[in-house]
């Protein structure tokens, strides 16, 4: 029982077990490899599409950082390749219709692999395309910005909406803390903001099942503490890309998403810091902006939410409080990382802060502690105190 709690993380692959949650999960991944010099592993693990195609996916960044690479290692040893790099300049490639049809129209029938070389966006939209397709992936990891690399949902947008379907769970995972290492401080800084994130969607995970009576697993519950607690004790050291902590900071990122492929949900990894993120985001394309990063917004939500549990202190279940430091402590942690600290600091204006508070709830159908404020009819006097002490 349990046995998860025992193993490495490059050992999880293939895993099957019994859960003192009463489930029996298994993490379906056939790959992963997350160590210096990883990329060596890729030919062995795309072995078994040798006969077909492979089509490799990457944008500039990514094409230089580990692309190239990636290809030179592919084709000297006789895979059949085609390429779809996207030139996106200086912008934010946006895992939308577009950037979605654009793989789709590359992925012939004589396709039967596609490698995606990045980060969040081509990950997601890597995931999404091959889920509908029946496709397996492998993504070549270039950046520790997110925890989506081992998860089965794709966040992408829709008509301008974002939202998670459900997708696949990729095939293979390669982590080369060689290139991930490199990758640009405000991704590193994201990747830090989300595992921060974890904070308030445990806290959020424990309210919702002794409120709501939703289903929740404590074994995935220790497996994100643990790695938590590991990454937290070296962020000091990330910004000068320890590899240690940048190893540390990768290997959270991934054990969140292997806890969200064990259950096939993503409550160990997003609660209600998450739906004010998406709020932002959806409320900057709508604009024509580009968004933060997703992980820098997660992080700035996460003391913010951490006010809300601390508002509704007085009302919360046993046990549940505990689980959320106050938020000044959660501030100084990001700025342990030389993350950003505020809303306010990123760039997200009062008004569109102050209605993301009222209406983040809606965002997805998932029980948080702004359901349970709106529940007991606090929300707004909640979200105005918060938006006063932020912003005035
Ligand atoms: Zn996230
Ligand atoms: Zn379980």
């Amino acid at each position: 029982m349990n046995e998860i709690l025992n193993l490495s993380i490059n050992e999880m692959p293939g895993l099957t077990f019994q859960c003192s949650c009463g489930k029996e999960h298994s993490f379906s991944l056939s790959g992963m490899s997350i160590r210096p010099g990883a990329i060596a592993d890729l030919p062995q693990m795309a072995a078994p599409f040798k006969a077909g195609t492979i089509l490799m996916v990457f944008d500039n960044n990514t094409y230089r950082v580990a692309g190239r690479q990636a290809v030179e290692l592919m084709a000297e040893n006789g895979f059949k390749l085609k390429e779809l790099l996207f030139d996106c300049g200086d912008s934010i490639l946006i895992p939308d219709e577009k950037t979605l049809g654009r793989i789709l129209q590359e992925a012939t029938p004589d396709v039967e692999l596609i490698i995606a070389v990045g980060s969040g966006v081509l990950n997601d939209s890597v995931k999404f395309v091959t889920a509908r397709m029946k496709l397996p992936y492998i993504i070549v990891a270039t950046a520790p910005s997110m925890d989506g690399y081992v998860s089965d949902g794709a966040p992408i947008i829709s008509n301008g909406y974002k939202y998670s379907p459900q997708a696949h769970l990729a095939y293979g995972l390669i982590g080369d803390t060689d290139f991930i290492k490199t990758a640009p401080q405000d991704l590193i800084q994201a990747g830090f903001g989300d595992v921060v994130g974890k904070i308030t969607a445990i806290a959020d995970w424990d309210l919702s099942k002794k409120v709501n009576g939703d289903y929740k697993c404590d074994t995935c519950i220790t497996m994100v503490e643990r790695a938590l607690e590991k990454c937290f004790s070296t962020a000091a050291l990330l910004k000068d890309r320890d590899p240690e902590a940048i190893e540390a900071l990768f290997e959270a990122l991934t054990i969140t998403g292997v806890a969200m492929a064990l259950v096939n949900i993503s409550r160990p990894a997003s609660g209600a810091e998450h739906m004010l993120s998406h709020f932002w985001e959806m409320d900057y394309i709508a604009r024509g902006l580009d968004p933060n990063h997703h992980g820098i917004q997660v992080g700035v939500a996460t003391p913010v939410i951490a006010r809300f549990f601390e508002e509704m202190a007085d009302l919360l279940p046993e046990g549940t409080a505990k689980l959320c430091p106050h938020h000044t402590e959660i501030e100084k942690l990001l700025a342990t990382a030389g993350a950003p600290t505020s809303p306010k600091e990123i760039g997200i204006d009062r008004e569109l802060f102050r209605q993301s508070l009222l209406q983040g709830y809606t965002v997805r159908p998932r029980y948080s502690i702004m359901q349970y404020a709106k529940d007991q009819g606090r929300l707004e006097m909640i979200a105005e105190k918060i938006t006063a002490d932020i912003y005035d």
